[in-house]
């Protein structure tokens, strides 16, 4: 008798987005000439860059001729491809190995299935609100007890709130994976090193291994800030770094990302270089690498000319984000990140709940945003806007909050 993987009935369900999409199209039938201008969700909306469609454009030729036809290739990536990787951490005086960089198909399956290679019975932190697949994969993999009001039980949720700036303060009991985003996905809060060092000589106090989803490095635009974890002495031996080309060069619909399993990372139970060894056998095992098609895409990516024509487009995204954030704080709301990443965090007016300021902000102004609360119970209050949108659109967006919120 088949039996399924009862964990996934504990899933307090995919709800977030549907539910906005429930509620979207609800209010489009009842008011058919209301344009709805949407920053929701996260994805980007400008052109791929000429570069990197070149780039694409050869990979793509290169299969039409016998003497440059290529099949499988390594699942970890191609060469080229993971020594351009090191040369961009090299830049930073960061210094891995190309081997040490998996190439894959996103960031978000890499931050899903990362949790495989580890012990069932580890304790796992979350910062609180979080980019949902580190909480949901983990109960899939049957980390958790059941969903409550409070959460899932057995999972460790590290409030990030106003009063702490957003970075969570260590666990108060032993934990043994623990996940951080920087720039922070809802948030926008980047870590800063003081605050990553924190993490880093906890982890290797007590043989934990910190996730780092660096998905958003590129926006970060103040020097003094890290972009990748293994600027804080000692991260090589306790961190594992997630990163992607989805928001830096539109590959959102493309599918490239990487993720760095230092040698030098290890466990209570493990020498160095066997969680490398360990992620090589996964992805083996379950994957047959990225496209080469958009591999090709992703070293043109890399590439002088690549690096300037996406510095570009995050920088345009940026400015989308100032954007909006001047026109809300305009208004006396008080918002957070927008410097260096492409999310506006807003806390709600008057102490309305989350969901309860979406539906005045559909309402009111036509625009649709995503509800804090959706992220984590400590999200409840607060709002986030997406700066991944068309400028007309989010200049449209930001006249019509001003003109009509109701405050
Ligand atoms: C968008 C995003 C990613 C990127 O995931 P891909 O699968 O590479 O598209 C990763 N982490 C966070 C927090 C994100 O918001």
């Amino acid at each position: 008798m088949a039996r399924i993987n009862q964990n996934y009935d504990k899933l307090a369900a995919g709800y977030l987005f549907p539910e906005i999409a429930k509620r979207t199209h609800a209010f489009s039938e009842s008011n058919p000439d209301a344009q709805v201008l949407r920053l929701g969700i996260g994805d980007t909306t400008e052109p791929i860059v000429s570069s990197v469609l070149d780039g694409l454009r050869d990979g793509v030729n290169a299969l039409g001729a016998e003497e440059s036809y290529s099949g499988y290739g390594p699942s970890e990536g191609i060469s080229p491809l993971r020594e351009s990787l090191a040369k961009l951490y090299a830049e930073r005086g960061l210094s891995l190995d190309p081997s040490e960089f998996f190439v894959s198909d996103g960031a978000k399956s890499d931050s899903a299935n990362i949790q495989g290679i580890f012990s069932e019975d580890c304790v796992v932190a979350v910062q609180d609100p979080a980019y949902p697949v580190y909480v949901d994969s983990n109960v899939i993999a049957g980390r958790t007890g059941r969903a409550t009001q409070e959460g899932y039980e057995g999972l460790v949720y590290m409030p990030c709130t106003e009063e702490n700036g957003f970075f969570p303060e260590l666990p108060k009991q032993k934990v043994d994976l623990i996940y951080i985003c920087s720039p922070n996905n809802p948030t926008g809060a980047v870590a800063t090193r003081e605050q990553l060092k924190t993490f880093v000589d906890y982890a290797n106090q007590h043989r934990a291994v910190i996730f780092f989803d660096s998905a958003y490095a590129a926006f970060i635009t103040d020097p003094d800030l890290p972009r990748s974890i293994y600027e804080i002495e000692g991260a090589e031996k306790c961190a594992i770094e997630f990163n992607s080309f989805s928001k830096t060069a539109g590959f959102t619909g493309v599918r490239l990302a990487w993720t760095i399993v230092p040698k030098a990372c290890q466990t209570e139970d493990s020498e160095p270089g066997k969680l490398h060894a360990l992620w090589t056998r996964r992805q083996n095992t379950f994957f047959n690498g990225a496209s080469n098609v958009v591999q090709a895409g992703g070293v043109a990516a890399l590439s002088p000319e690549g690096r300037k024509q996406t510095d570009e487009q995050v920088a345009f995204y940026l400015e989308n984000a100032r954007i909006i954030n001047e026109g809300l704080t305009s208004l006396g709301i008080t918002t957070y990140g927008s410097d260096n990443a492409p999310y506006v965090w807003l806390k709600t007016p008057k102490g309305l709940s989350s969901w309860e300021f979406f539906d005045k902000l559909l309402n009111e102004c036509h625009v649709v945003g995503t509800p804090g609360s959706g992220f984590g119970p400590a999200g409840e209050g607060f709002f986030r806007l997406s700066a991944f949108g068309h400028r007309g659109n989010v200049e449209k967006a930001v006249q019509s909050i001003k003109e009509n919120l109701k405050l």
